[in-house]
């Protein structure tokens, strides 16, 4: 497969986007780097790439189960998703502590 056909996600995680949701990836085709920005470049363009891709969910999800620590991935930066990882930290928290 060229790296032309490849998602910007499937060239972080090494699978083959036939095999899973990355199939439907909204950056399918588009430059890898574009969602890997050196520090402090804009991620204006990944993230209206990802904007409008079907697959949004499934992106961040899998970025959140595997702590992926750098890139844009269902439109949400390294930090975003840090601070999405913290709240649901804290609402599981405050669920347990509920049900206790
Ligand atoms: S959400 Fe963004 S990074 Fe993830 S598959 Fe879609 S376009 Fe690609």
């Amino acid at each position: 497969m060229s790296e032309a056909t490849e998602t910007a996600v499937a060239m972080d995680t090494g699978t083959e986007p036939e095999e899973s949701w990355q199939l439907y990836a909204n950056c399918l085709g588009v430059d890898p780097d574009l969602f890997f920005p050196e520090r402090g470049a804009s991620t204006k363009e990944a993230k209206s790439v990802c904007k409008a891709c079907v697959v949004r969910e499934d992106c961040l999800e899998y970025a959140l189960e595997n702590s992926e620590k750098f890139g844009i991935w269902g439109g949400l930066s390294e930090r975003e998703r840090r601070k999405l990882r913290r709240a649901r930290a804290m609402a599981r928290a405050a669920q347990a502590n509920r049900s206790a």
